[in-house]
């Protein structure tokens, strides 16, 4: 975690929290979305005090599960093919075969019916169920069954002129990109399809949505935009499209001394087969160093997880992975803060990677909060205050040397470390929603999955960085995921899949 500040901060967003809903719960904003081998229809829930639950009466017709209030085992049990969970009336956990599971809640009676956290379907009906059962709480969707249903994420690269934008879907699928009028569209062969598209457009792309025809993603091209190319690859199991809109063609050119008319831009793809440079091809992007910052260390063990689990540990242990993955896979130079329990202040973490000369710096922690359901990764990049925002405008103009700001009560270095991170909290904002994307693919989130923080370590060095929080130690779950092999490699390879990405950005910025 970042500090004690995020305690103070939890209090101060619970005071301005809206009071509890009325004992009835409410409805969600969106209605969860049951997609089966059956088909699709919504799932009647309600939110009572944050949770999101399901009647009981709903999960028995739906999953055909039998359901009993049983005081003997000291709550509910659901029985399904001679296998049964009991879930706690008064505690928010279940057990399944005797093994207890975490829930947002415990179940509630409400008017003649009992309801159920969400969760314990994926947790606790899952386990014993002969479906995969997928809850993807942030795209509403409940998924029964082994349905192909990839993330498909969408985000603008460069606002251009060429526009450039990438689609990825996660795990990979087959595509196919046609053009129209004013419009591309990339087909993706999938049951369904769980889109997390951005709000808005940039440059010559309108606007990114979810097509007319199902599982397809159309990109509303503006009036300027000339010729629009989609271009498929499929790299560690996720598929990326690289999209790119090139502007409008000059007027006069291509036409002949004649006077004959100008073709019209072609507003289509070029044939099959035809040659297409990838767009991720280029210059070698400056990424030769990374700097991997493990949090804490020695006398300070970060946050303290249930079944001792240190946040220090955590973080030491996936910074590992991580470099082993970069330098075989990469070959680029990967220097750690710390290779073992040992304790370096922030300074000097920053030092190592300004002295270095690092291109990328990541560090890596565990969070905490005061209520054990919190839960998920969450991604942080650099907030900057006013000063700060003064210090970018500077460090824009003098691109070279640094200037030193007279007349202010704060300590030179303070602002010389300010200065240092001002000049990239573009490229670092960039970094955390890959971060963001990739993470995604491959753990829980958080609710809040990236944020902007004026933290000291990100301010004080001289390249793109970005502070990842793993997981929840405070969550007893979370905790016990976070020792296993499983939840590391799946962090370490979701953040090298952002490095990669991170790198085609770079290379794309660099190309003329
Ligand atoms: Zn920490």
């Amino acid at each position: 975690m970042r500090g004690s500040a995020i305690f103070s901060l939890a209090a101060l967003l619970l005071l301005l929290a809206p009071t509890p809903q009325a004992q009835e719960g409410t409805a969600p904003a969106i209605p969860l979305t049951l997609l089966s081998p059956d088909g699709r229809g919504p799932v009647p829930t309600l939110v009572l005090n944050g949770a999101e639950l399901i009647a009981l009466d709903e999960v028995s017709d739906r999953f055909g599960v039998t359901v009993r209030d049983d005081a003997l085992a000291g709550g509910i049990t659901l029985t399904y093919n001679s296998q049964t969970v009991v879930v706690s009336n008064d505690q928010p956990m279940a057990s399944v075969g005797g093994r207890i599971v975490a829930l947002p809640s415990p179940a509630r009676r409400l008017g003649n019916r009992w309801f159920v956290p969400l969760e314990l379907l994926p947790r606790a009906l899952g386990p014993i169920y002969d479906s995969r059962i997928d809850l993807r709480r942030a795209s509403r969707l409940l998924i029964v069954g082994d349905l192909r249903v990839p993330r498909v994420t969408g985000r603008i690269d460069t606002i251009g002129p060429p526009t450039r934008a990438t689609i990825e879907i996660a795990p990979a699928a087959p595509v196919s990109v046609t053009t129209e009028a004013g419009r591309l569209v990339v087909h993706i062969d999938a049951d369904a399809v769980d889109l997390l598209l951005p709000a808005t457009g940039g440059g010559l792309i309108e606007r990114i949505r979810g097509g007319e025809l199902p599982m397809t993603v159309a990109f509303d091209l503006g009036s300027q935009a000339g010729v629009a190319r989609g271009v498929p690859t499929e790299v560690d199991g996720v598929t990326r499209v690289a999209i790119d809109i090139a502007g409008p063609a000059l007027a006069g050119a291509g036409s002949t001394p004649g006077g004959a008319e100008t073709p019209p831009a072609p507003s289509v793809l070029p044939p099959a087969g035809a040659a297409v440079a990838p767009l991720l091809a280029g210059p070698r992007a400056r990424l030769e160093t990374i700097v991997i910052d493990p949090g804490h260390g020695g006398d300070d063990t970060g946050v303290m997880g249930s079944g001792a689990t240190a946040e220090k540990t955590i973080a030491l242990a996936v910074a590992q992975r991580l470099r082993a993955l970069i330098e075989t896979r990469l070959g680029i130079r990967v220097i750690l803060t710390r290779g073992a329990d040992q304790s370096v202040s922030l300074d000097e973490r920053a030092a190592i990677a300004n002295n270095s000369k690092a291109d990328l710096f990541l560090s890596l922690h565990m969070n905490a909060a005061p209520a054990a359901s919190v839960a998920g990764a969450e991604v942080i990049s650099l907030r900057l205050d006013r000063e700060g925002e003064d210090a970018r405008q500077v460090a824009a103009r003098e691109a070279v040397s640094l200037p030193v700001l007279g007349g202010s009560l704060r300590s030179i270095d303070l602002i010389q470390w300010d200065l240092a991170q001002a000049r990239h909290v573009d490229a670092s904002a960039v970094l955390a929603q890959m971060l963001e994307e990739q993470l995604r693919a491959r753990v829980t989130m958080s609710s809040r999955p990236r944020q902007r923080a004026a933290l000291r370590v990100l301010a004080a060095v001289d390249m793109p960085a970005a502070l990842v929080e793993m997981a929840y130690l405070t969550n007893p779950e979370q905790a016990q995921l976070a020792r296993s092999e499983n939840f590391q490699t799946s962090v370490a390879q979701g953040i090298y899949d952002a490095i990669v990405a991170f790198r085609a950005y770079l290379e794309v910025q660099a190309a003329p």
